[in-house]
């Protein structure tokens, strides 16, 4: 045992292989226990494969789970009736599954019909049955409403996912902008066309509709319009100024190109709407700063047709505000007309200057949105010794961008990207600048896992944590970051599941394992010759598991060694030892995540600072009443609290725990006795209130009456309400209340 201990020791500490009986893992296709049940994702129900929903309306994606659990819904009665559907549609769904993984993207549609044919056709069921089965599958299919196309968990996922959400935002926000500008170029044409013809004729609803073709006659009211123009040009000629005005604003508005309009007739090869989705941050801020002449021509002559056609244009005062309008003219709202740009910023291009490019970027109030995908989650130099960068600069760009303080921050891992869809949505629309750093999980270096499972696992291993950072949603960082609701068990260190096996005399065994830095590294080759498989023979008790170990001080691990669990392709469980360097990444991995937590506010050092001078001047002032007490009631309060002293020095921690006996002066509740009952908390629940033990306290003793306490005291089950004395002597009826309080003021 001895002998083992000590080669296992050595390898955990310098790397060195002294036992040829431990493998490497190179051979052994082995994955982190937990993970284990999850080697064939296509028979499990989970986030991907996501539909990237067409048009408008409701959410811009759903995962196919999502849409066949809506179509039950709607097709599959409750209880037993709706079995048989149910099974028919979730076959269906996992045949799609199937094929999606094979076929790689297709519309849901075709993806529907291909899986029900398939279905159908391997069916062995006999006629009448096959006949229902048909049904069900054809129902089903008249109930789903959305199409798209339907995108898988890999390295394009998160490009996919973000260009077709800005597109969706963008048409979304564009409607508005459109409808104004159409209606527009049909007022300022209407007006050149009057001058030209001279005749209210020309100004008719007819010859107005006439004018600007049949594809959006039903979008304006023309006898509106041409009412509003006949008025405002009973002048029969216009002026040459006003005239050249007009032209000059329909001439913009006519050949912009940030928005594809309906009224858009240039056909001319090379124009057409901008382009705003690229992939290089050099070339994007190249671009927004060619376009700004035309962004400020643009909001000119919308400014100029509004005035033209409320007949509201004054040439004495309007002429030099518009010979001085240039960029510094553009407002914040001006600016958020136009779309905003996207940069699917390609890894071939994320050089030294793009880099520069995107931190000038972030530092602004550009509409830029930048997506970041790092090619790995850790780099692999992290672990090569405590001094080396976790991740390198790709890692830690989420925490720089947060720190400029003016972009709106995403970071998270493709298997979240559905749960936080709105957030991503959010980010589109955030009138500045934003990050999204998206790690796809799609790595060479981990052979034996799926994508998915890459991406989930490196964010339970809080080695790409997922948050948000909002720099709208508030003035503090309560309001604006959150960690909380994409990571799992946020609160802790390593999220902790269940896993269930048998053992060597198969009996069922069931431990709750914590998933480690340390379990998501083991799968990554590049770093395997920092573990080694352990056999059976081997293990012994000096071997802990990682999670235990990394909480251990350096004299009780000296004679420790760390290990994880992981599972072979033929389901045998290895206890895997890992290296001193990778355990020492984990440790630093696990403070960065502390620091985060911090962030979000959990376990903040400042507010348990805070709370411990609190316990610390409560204590005191407790001291400080006794020793009050003795001085005025001499020896036989030394009884009394020579009874109690103990309990305060081991520093009892509720105040609204009894401490001293006699008659007892300020109300409180024996909080450890309650019962939950819920008497006192819905006869006042501003006054009363559960902790999170679903315990009774009193929350807020100016929140209610001496009464409240009394009443409360009375229908208190385990009479553990004591009233006290009234803090407000006026209140009604007091000596009443005071007497009905005595039996409840005797301290237990
Ligand atoms: S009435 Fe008594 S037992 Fe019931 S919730 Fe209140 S304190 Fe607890």
């Amino acid at each position: 045992m001895e002998k083992t201990l000590y080669e296992l020791r050595t390898f955990h500490l310098t790397g060195r292989k002294i036992d040829e009986d431990f493998a490497d893992l190179g051979g052994l296709d082995l994955v982190p226990a937990l993970l284990s049940r999850y080697r064939d994702l296509t028979q499990i129900r989970y986030d991907y494969p996501l539909v990237l929903i067409e048009g408008g309306g409701g959410s811009y994606v759903q995962s196919l789970a999502s849409i066949t659990n809506g179509i039950l819904q709607v097709i599959a009665p409750e209880g037993i009736e709706g079995e048989r559907t149910r099974k028919n549609l979730l076959n269906l769904e996992m045949e799609m599954r199937a094929l999606s993984a094979e076929s790689g993207r297709c519309a849901l549609s075709k993806l529907w019909e291909a899986a029900a044919s398939k279905i159908l056709s391997g069916s062995d069921l006999s006629g009448e049955e096959k006949k229902l089965l048909e049904a069900n599958l054809t129902r089903a299919k008249g109930a789903l409403k959305i199409d798209g196309e339907v995108i898988e968990c890999n390295g394009e996922a998160s490009s996919s996912l973000f260009v077709h959400g800005w597109k969706v935002f963008e048409n979304k926000r564009a409607q508005s902008v459109l409808e104004r500008l159409e209606g527009l170029i049909v007022g300022l044409s209407g007006i050149l066309r009057s001058d030209e013809l001279k005749s209210d004729e020309a100004l008719s609803a007819d010859s107005l509709r006439g004018s600007v073709g049949t594809s959006f006659e039903d979008s304006f009211d023309f006898s509106v319009l041409a009412d509003s123009l006949v008025e405002s040009s009973q002048e029969s000629h216009l002026p040459k100024k006003r005239r050249e005005r007009v032209r000059f604003a329909l001439t913009v508005l006519e050949s912009q190109r940030f928005f594809a309009s309906r009224l858009d007739n240039r056909g001319k090869e090379g124009d057409g709407p901008y382009p705003f989705v690229v992939d290089s941050c050099t070339d994007v801020l190249k671009t927004y700063r060619d376009r700004i002449p035309h962004m400020v021509d643009f909001v000119k002559a919308v400014r100029i047709a509004e005035l033209e056609l409320a007949n509201e244009y004054d040439e004495a005062k309007h002429d030099p505000f518009f010979e001085q309008f240039g960029e510094g003219s553009l407002s914040k709202e001006d600016i958020s007309y136009f779309p905003s740009y996207l940069v699917c910023l390609e890894n071939s291009k994320y050089d030294d200057a793009n880099k520069a490019t995107l931190v000038e970027i972030l530092s602004s109030d550009l509409p830029i949105k930048v997506l970041v995908e790092p090619e790995e989650a850790i780099g692999s130099s992290s672990v090569k010794s405590d001094r080396s960068p976790l991740g390198g600069w790709d890692l830690q760009l989420a925490n720089l961008a947060m720190s400029l303080g003016s972009a709106y921050v995403l970071q998270a891992s493709n298997s979240s990207l559905y749960m936080m869809s709105e957030a991503i949505s959010e980010g589109l629309g955030y009138q500045g600048p934003a990050l999204f750093n998206v790690f796809s999980g799609s790595v060479a270096s981990f052979p034996n896992l799926a994508p998915y499972l890459v991406s989930a696992s490196a964010a339970q291993a809080r080695a790409f944590p997922a948050f948000v950072y909002d720099p709208g949603a508030g003035e503090n960082w309560a309001a604006r970051f959150n960690v909380v609701d994409a990571n799992p068990q946020a609160e802790s260190d390593w999220p902790v599941d269940a896993f269930n096996y048998e053992d060597q005399d198969l009996q069922a065994v069931n431990e709750d394992l914590a998933f480690t830095f340390v379990d998501f590294v083991a799968s990554d080759k590049r770093l395997s010759e920092n573990f080694i498989s352990v056999p059976q023979a081997s293990w012994n008790a000096n071997m802990v598991p990682a999670s235990e170990y990394l909480e251990l001080a350096d004299e009780k691990a000296a004679d420790k060694v760390p290990y994880i669990l992981m599972v072979d392709g033929k389901s045998v469980l290895h206890r895997v030892v890992a290296t001193h360097n990778i355990i020492s990444a984990a440790r630093r991995h696990a403070e960065t995540w502390r620091n985060l937590q911090e962030l979000g506010g959990i376990n903040n050092s400042h507010a348990l600072a805070l709370l411990e001078r609190e316990k610390e001047a409560w204590e005191e002032e407790k001291k400080r009443e006794i020793e009050e007490i003795r001085t005025e009631l001499g020896a036989e309060a030394e009884q009394i609290v020579a009874a109690e002293a103990p309990a305060l020095e081991e520093g009892a921690e509720a105040a609204e725990v009894v401490e001293v006996k006699g008659p007892i002066e300020e109300a409180c509740i024996e909080t450890p006795r309650c019962n939950a009952c819920d008497e006192c908390t819905k006869k006042n629940p501003k006054m009363f209130m559960y902790n999170e033990n679903k315990q009774a306290y009193i929350a807020d003793i100016d929140a209610g009456t001496f009464r409240d306490l009394v009443e409360s005291a009375e229908v208190c089950k385990v009479a553990i309400i004591h009233p006290g004395k009234p803090r407000n002597l006026d209140e009604a009826n007091l000596e009443e209340l005071i007497k009905r309080a005595e039996p409840f003021n005797v301290a237990p």
